[in-house]
């Protein structure tokens, strides 16, 4: 067995690869005091051979294990506002960037779990430019229950729900870094058809598809992308915009009733 311990966050540079880990809830976690970091190239070649080899590799860090201590019932949510800074998204009619839009329903969504005592971890608060790996690192790092990252669009009706394409794998000791949801479709095509129900009954349109969601896709939780459009009767009549304030606060309020249905369903005994 190598022990290792990641001090700032799961990244080891080996020459020019780069190799992204994250714990599996099942790793066990060393005290402090193991920590071997920076790593050498002696540990470099026995953490090639332990992969080479599919042995255990334990990780941990200082947080880590003050978790690991004092563990408590916990109920993390994960909330994407997609695109920020220089990455606008799409424009959408009324001139406004998709970017502001995915920040103002994150905002709502967030005050509305928290206001349920739900504990609500965001990627971003502001008009900034945040990277792929940046957001799916913060939704690992959050051992989170459910990641939603918001997307807005001028296409369609109501609430598109996008779950990963990759195809459904066992949980694993390793994971790479790009298709670390894989382990986790089977549980994000539940939250899907929970959040389906709930806007469903809530009388919106819904439409589900799967698709390659490159933040999504590295996310080692229960994740999808939430895109909201405008709702449209069928004959493409706009009946709210996305710029109206009702509408995004009744497709929040329908999104943070899913989530206390997930988070029922998550403590299910
Ligand atoms: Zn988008």
């Amino acid at each position: 067995m190598l022990k290792l311990v990641a001090e700032h966050d799961f990244s080891f540079t080996a020459k020019s690869r780069k190799l992204k880990l994250f714990l599996a809830p099942e790793v066990q976690v060393l005290p402090a005091r193991h920590e071997t970091r920076p790593f050498s190239a002696a540990a470099h070649r026995a953490l090639r051979a332990c992969l080479c080899a599919g042995a255990c590799l334990v990780l941990a860090t200082p947080s880590h294990t003050a978790a690991a201590q004092a563990p408590a019932p916990r109920f993390v949510v994960v909330l994407d506002a997609a695109h920020g800074g220089d990455d606008a998204g799409g424009r959408l009619a009324n001139g406004q960037p998709e970017k502001a839009l995915t920040l103002a329903l994150s905002v709502r969504l967030r005050s509305l779990l928290a206001a349920r005592g739900i504990q609500v971890i965001t990627t971003r608060e502001a008009d900034a430019a945040i990277d792929l790996d940046r957001r799916a690192e913060i939704a690992n790092r959050a051992n989170a229950q459910a990641c939603l990252s918001i997307h807005a669009s001028d296409v369609g009706s109501g609430v598109h729900l996008f779950v990963s394409s990759l195809p459904p794998a066992p949980p694993g000791r390793f994971v790479a870094w790009k298709t670390a949801q894989a382990a986790w479709v089977t549980r994000s095509l539940a939250l899907a058809g929970v959040l389906n129900s709930a806007l469903l009954r809530a009388g919106m349109n819904v439409t589900l598809g799967r698709t390659s969601l490159l933040a999504v896709d590295s996310m080692a939780c229960p994740a999808l992308a939430v895109e909201i459009a405008p709702e449209r009767t069928p004959d493409h009549k706009t009946t709210a915009a996305l710029d109206n304030p009702e509408y995004q606060a009744r497709v929040a309020g329908v999104l943070a009733a899913a989530m206390l249905e997930w988070r029922s369903e998550a403590q299910r005994p």
